[in-house]
């Protein structure tokens, strides 16, 4: 890119030039997907084949002279077209709920002088001046700095911080850019902004994650399969009575606008959508509880987990740590304080101690190595200290303030010269300071790992040859801590050497640090367990700490064992397999362990849902049949090999994840169940009729009436039914069941056969009773068929429990569905203007009752039948 250097340090941008600018390239804000528009919406409800012919036939019989019938055939197929916009014009509107970001200020330099703007106005070109604690606007290439180091944590996961510096106007390196959302931690700088808003790094992460994967779930495949097999079975039925009808002397025309309009009522055209939506608005609650789905399919898969491996660290644990014990060779202090406060106290065998009257060389040398071998940092800002970094090492620094020993006054002391990063395998961090005069190397890490690297151990203030005994001693206070549900970390040093490689070190003490489960994780473990899941945790800390948390949130019970990486090292993959239902943790572990873990699991038919956050894991999560990044410590590369990303790191939320799974394959079974057996009725209805040789039941308005007053609102309402109270409670679905299992399609075809028959039972009975009044017999047709339907879809609520249990009022939606469709058809049935449309008549008392004894009837049949069956 070329930078105009001559005007660089000038006036940046005129205000002028940056209005032109914002409006040209727009604000600088991380903006949703386009959304598609409410228009194309409107239409795309009318890309079906059937309801054309179906208009066509229609505007022919106006043209014709069928008027009213014709405007209000249409009014219907509107109504319909704006029910099924008001369904996918939700599910559009749900992905905006991702959008979470919000814009901070900046400061910009314009017309030659610094002003603060809100971030969104931010342009191309803009000078943006930077200092530690402040978040990066936009991104931006660095003209002039001091000592500028940035948490980017945001973008890589990584959380040491990375060194910045001046662009040299040759070529531009990663280490002169500054990126957008990102903090500076140190130092100050002016930068020259080159990307805004979606553009960003950032942008482009948004983008990711708001890129839902619309691939379709299995479910939706095998139902487009159903849905085309259903139309072919509907037309032939339509065409049988189309075709009967017409040898039988009816009116070609007549029987041809019923044969269509029957197609269009039968065909469950609008099952695929309601599926969708069904997933969207479950994707919706579960943003809403932080976790954001990124593959639909994974809503479905969800519902037949397994097993749940989690990370302890942050997922399972509050990752708010606070030292509690520092054991040196021949001292343990116990230190109290909450959370990350600098207050605390100092206590050696429960007798409280001046932190004075305990420092020694040792110990003093232990929390320089706190401080030192850190990339932990705070900022005061209005007298609320914000924390950066890891938290284990944000403890270290408490508990070194606790002690008086402050980091901003060994920042000016000691200057870093060389570090070793912390990685997951080698388990330890060390780097190397120089105060002017000496050099030395701190390290920390893991005990085995520390006690590996070390030769020596300091004595009080003496420097001996660390022997097997000690080495016992440690092994054993580390234990004794690790038991106790402490984090432990070891510490050594080397002096002044040239080579400066991570052997021969000095043990210098253990740290023991409390990181507590969070609160609501016992609750969802038991959750688990009563769902048939099994939780396990990963973990890359020691056995005895993980055992001691994992009692803790009964993740572990006394028949099950913990495994560390070694012990899995050591085991071949048929053993792994073979055992793996007694493991409920695994210690020590690498990221690599974590993908055989996977694998052992699947290959025992489990379906795993297992989470990860740093790049190593994302094999793992890869392979899972639920990948799950996390959305506060998780890279980039974990959320994009993952299903779903945990928005708040926390274990509770895959449960209520799982949980919403089963709900939206629950309520899809509810609505299917409903949908079906109604269609089923309506078109045995005419079949019905035309073999019994019986006049035409319901003529084409009144059948496009049962269709808009069931199959729309109601089915909908059905798709917001809120979990049953056994959700958790059932085992987890195989994931080959088939949508009708457990007696579903009995039921369906059963109350499908019910309600066509009920419905002419009522007309016959009217046509014998009231001298072939065919205007009555349809009426009372008509409402028998719709009130059947009306009073099904409360039992379609549960396939477990009767209406009684659940409460008829608790899915108000249905309630208030099910009253407008019934106010529709008493409009239809009483108000004349709707009588001369619909061709029906007023009904008197003792029709209703034959209307309710007929759609009643119904209920109590089918409850029979049902209920012997249960
Ligand atoms: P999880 O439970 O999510 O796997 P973990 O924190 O338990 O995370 P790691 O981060 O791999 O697992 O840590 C393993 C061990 O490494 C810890 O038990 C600790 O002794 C040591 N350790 C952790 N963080 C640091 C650090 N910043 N510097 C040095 N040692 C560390």
């Amino acid at each position: 890119m070329q930078l105009d250097f001559e005007n660089q340090f000038l006036d940046g941008l005129s205000s002028i030039e940056a209005k032109k600018r914002l409006q040209k390239f727009g604000y600088n804000e991380i903006v949703v997907n386009k959304k598609k528009s409410k228009f194309k919406i409107f239409l795309s409800q009318f890309n079906d084949f059937i309801v054309w012919v179906l208009i066509a036939a229609t505007v022919i019989s106006g043209i014709m002279g069928e008027k009213a019938d014709a405007i209000t055939i249409i009014a219907i197929i509107l109504l319909d077209a704006i029910l099924g916009f008001i369904q996918e014009y939700r599910t559009e509107k749900s992905l905006e709920a991702l959008k979470k970001l919000s814009a901070p200020t900046a400061k910009v330099m314009r017309d030659g002088k610094i002003s603060i703007v809100n971030a969104g106005e931010v342009v191309i070109g803009d000078l943006i001046e930077v200092e530690a604690g402040d978040r990066v606007p936009a991104d931006a290439i660095i003209i002039k700095s001091e000592a500028i180091k940035c948490d980017e944590s945001i973008l890589t996961g990584e959380s040491v911080s990375v060194e910045k510096k001046s662009y040299n106007g040759k070529t531009a390196l990663k280490e002169n850019y500054l990126y957008m959302g990102c903090t500076v931690t140190n130092g100050k700088a002016l930068a020259k902004v080159i990307a805004t808003g979606m553009n960003t790094e950032m942008g482009k992460i948004a983008n990711m994650l708001q890129s839902i994967d619309e691939m379709r779930t299995p479910l939706q495949e095998r139902l487009d399969n159903l849905g085309q097999y259903l139309v072919y079975v509907c037309l032939i039925v339509c065409g049988i009575v189309t075709v009967t009808g017409v040898l039988r002397g009816e009116n070609i025309y007549d029987m041809f606008l019923i044969g269509v309009s029957l197609a269009v009522a039968a065909i469950p055209e609008g099952l695929p959508a309601i599926v969708t939506v069904s997933l969207a608005l479950g994707v919706q609650r579960m943003v809403r509880k932080n976790a954001l789905v990124k593959k639909l399919p994974a809503v479905e898969t969800l519902g037949c987990t397994n097993v749940i491996c989690s990370d302890k660290t942050g997922t399972l644990t509050q990752n708010r740590m606070t030292v509690k014990k520092v054991v040196l060779y021949n001292k343990e202090i116990d230190i109290t304080g909450d959370g990350y406060e600098f207050k605390g106290d100092f206590f050696i065998n429960g007798i409280k101690k001046n932190i004075d009257s305990i420092m020694d060389s040792n110990l003093h040398k232990l929390l320089d190595a706190c401080i030192l071998c850190n990339n932990s940092y705070y900022i005061l800002d209005r007298k609320k200290i914000n924390f950066y970094g890891d938290p284990t090492e944000i403890a270290l620094l408490v508990l070194a303030e606790k002690a008086k020993l402050s980091r901003e006054k060994y920042k000016n002391t000691y200057k870093r010269i060389k570090e070793i990063p912390f990685d997951s395998d080698r388990k330890m961090m060390s780097v190397v300071v120089s105060d002017g005069k000496n050099k030395i190397m701190y390290t920390k890490g893991a005990v085995e790992s520390i006690i590996k690297a070390c030769s020596y151990i300091e004595i009080n203030n003496k420097v001996v040859p660390l022997d097997l005994n000690y080495k016992r001693r440690i092994i054993e206070q580390n234990e004794n801590m690790a038991k106790n549900a402490l984090r432990v970390i070891a510490f050594a040093y080397k002096n002044n050497e040239s080579n400066f490689i991570e052997k021969d070190l000095v043990f210098l003490g253990l740290v023991g640090m409390m990181d507590p489960p969070r609160r609501e994780v016992l609750y969802s473990v038991q959750e688990c367990r009563a769902a048939g899941i099994k939780p396990v945790m990963i973990t890359g800390d020691h056995k005895l700490t993980a055992e001691a948390i994992a009692k803790e949130i009964q993740i572990i019970n006394s028949n099950e064992l913990v495994l560390t990486g070694d012990e899995l090292d050591n085991l071949s993959d048929e053993k792994l397999v073979q055992n793996i239902d007694k493991i409920a943790v695994f210690a020590r572990v690498r990221p690599e362990h974590k993908y055989r873990i996977v694998k052992a699991y699947k290959s025992k038919g489990y379906i795993v849902a297992m989470t990860g956050d740093g790049v190593n894991d994302a094999p793992a999560v890869k392979e899972a049949d639920i990948g799950i990044a996390m959305g506060i410590q998780g890279t980039d590369v974990t959320k994009e090999a993952a299903a779903m990303i945990l928005m708040d790191d926390n274990f509770s939320t895959i449960v209520e994840a799982v949980r919403e799974g089963r709900v939206i394959y629950d309520n899809i079974r509810k609505f299917i169940r409903y949908l079906l057996s109604c269609n089923i009725g309506e078109i045995l209805t005419m079949f019905l009729a035309t073999i019994l040789k019986l006049p035409v039941p319901l003529i084409p308005i009144q059948i496009l009436l049962v269709n808009l007053a069931t199959d729309g609102l109601p089915a909908m309402a059905l798709s917001l039914e809120g979990a049953e109270n056994d959700v958790m409670f059932r085992k987890p679905r195989n994931r080959k069941e088939s949508i009708f299992s457990e007696g579903l399609l009995f039921k369906i075809l059963n109350r499908g056969a019910l309600i066509g028959i009920c419905t002419i039972l009522s007309f016959v009975y009217t046509l014998v009773k009231y001298d072939s009044d065919i205007v009555l017999a349809r009426t009372v047709a008509l409402s028998t068929l719709i009130m059947s339907q009306l009073f099904h879809v409360f039992e379609c609520r549960s396939e477990r429990q009767s209406i009684f249990n659940l409460g008829i009022f608790t899915n108000v939606y249905l309630v208030w569905a099910v009253l407008t469709s019934f106010v529709m058809l008493i409009i239809v049935v009483y108000i004349p203007m709707f009588q001369t449309i619909f061709k029906t008549k007023s009904l008197n008392l003792w029709q209703w009752i034959i209307v309710f004894i007929c759609s009643g009837l119904i209920s109590i049949i089918s409850s029979i039948i049902n209920y012997k069956r249960g």
